[in-house]
């Protein structure tokens, strides 16, 4: 059987394809170049291409829809050599800025989202992805072909840069392996050459494994789905929470090697009556107090079947204006593609779990 060329980091293709500056050739033409077929690679030896189409393939990701927000966003359903689906999406963070002789003033910023599992186990109470149950990891290969496909897709130039969230479906410290290998993939300097520091890894909060991402070193930047400031609420919502409590996540935080020019993040989604109090903001800042934290608030995005609901305006913008007066950062997220079922699990639940389309 063909293996699949995404999911081999450099040195292990380099160990295949002598002298080594070839897996340099393979790596700058597969995702700098984006070609579809080994055959394309034209600095290469016939009898190497013919070897290397013989033992791999590039075929195992396909974009299987997509949709457009008004704001730019693209929300990308891939299909997996099995059937199965996951989705990423692109954001538009900012729009390219030009002057009034069409001169590029600023490039335009995107991140992507990305997805680590088919599915999730952690079963989280806002999530449609957790309605959907858990199937199974992804392989690094089929991390790493979300950006590629979505790269080449948009034509985007090869060193155009991105930035990357591990926040789609799924938990990125249940497949801790696979996706530390996606990360050093991303970041090849012959490949997508995207820095572990414009990566940052999203967790629920599993404690142990987030002190196992500190031992490796990798130099991501951390984010926590915290969602609320005490065990009963955070339960609620993330059952989760019941392994690992917020005492347990604080502490693993704390002992994380934090770049010291970056800050953790700590998301917090919003949603009224629950976790949106100036009682809780309060709370909010004692809990990160000496910590070098951001809070990223997020509104809750109300979808079919949820009772969950957005707070006002107004109650977000004092949550804020607490923290920030007692000197926290934090911001508002927008909610980028709200029209297109942005929030982790809608696309793939609206067009079928196991679709066949495009
Ligand atoms: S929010 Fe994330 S961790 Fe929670 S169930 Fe959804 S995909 Fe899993």
């Amino acid at each position: 059987m063909k293996r699949f060329l995404p999911d081999f980091a450099y040195d292990e293709i380099a160990a295949e394809f002598a002298p080594s500056f070839r897996a340099a050739q393979i790596f700058q033409w597969v995702y700098r170049r984006y070609v579809t077929d080994f055959e394309q690679i034209s600095t290469l030896p016939k009898t190497m291409r013919a070897d290397l189409a013989e033992r791999f393939t590039l075929e195992g990701v396909a974009i299987a829809a997509k949709q457009t927000s008004e704001d730019g966003s693209v929300k990308y359903l891939f299909r997996l050599a099995d059937g199965h689906t996951i989705e990423a999406v692109l954001l538009l963070m900012r729009e390219e800025q030009r002057d009034d002789e069409e001169h590029t003033l600023k490039q335009a910023q995107y991140t992507i989202c990305l997805s680590t599992q088919v599915g999730c186990k952690i079963g989280c109470a806002f999530c449609m992805t957790a309605k959907g149950g858990f199937e199974r990891n992804l392989s690094a290969g089929e991390i790493v072909s979300q950006v590629l496909l979505i790269k080449r897709d948009r034509l985007m130039d090869a060193e155009k840069g991105l930035n990357i969230v591990y926040m789609g479906m799924g938990e990125p410290l249940d497949n801790l392996d696979n996706v530390a290998k996606a990360i050093a993939i991303l970041s090849c300097k012959d490949g997508l050459n995207i820095s572990p520091r414009r990566q940052t890894l999203s967790t629920s909060g599993i404690s142990p494994k987030i002190a196992a991402l500190g031992k490796m070193n990798l130099g991501v930047l951390l984010a926590i789905s915290l969602h609320a400031v005490d065990n009963e609420t955070r339960l609620r919502l993330m059952p989760i929470n019941k392994a690992y409590d917020i005492a347990s996540i604080i502490a693993a935080v704390r002992a994380y090697p934090i770049d010291l020019r970056k800050r953790v993040m700590f998301e917090y989604l919003m949603i009224k009556g629950i976790n949106d109090s100036l009682e809780c903001a309060k709370k909010l800042v004692k809990l990160l107090s000496g910590l070098r934290a951001k809070v990223n608030l997020i509104a809750f995005n109300p979808h079919e079947g949820s009772d969950f609901e957005r707070p006002s305006a107004a109650a977000i913008e004092a949550f804020q204006r607490l923290l920030l007066d007692r000197g926290l950062l934090c911001v508002v997220r927008q909610s980028r593609g709200i029209d297109i079922d942005a929030a982790c699990g809608q696309l793939r639940e609206r067009l079928g779990v196991k679709a066949a389309l495009v």
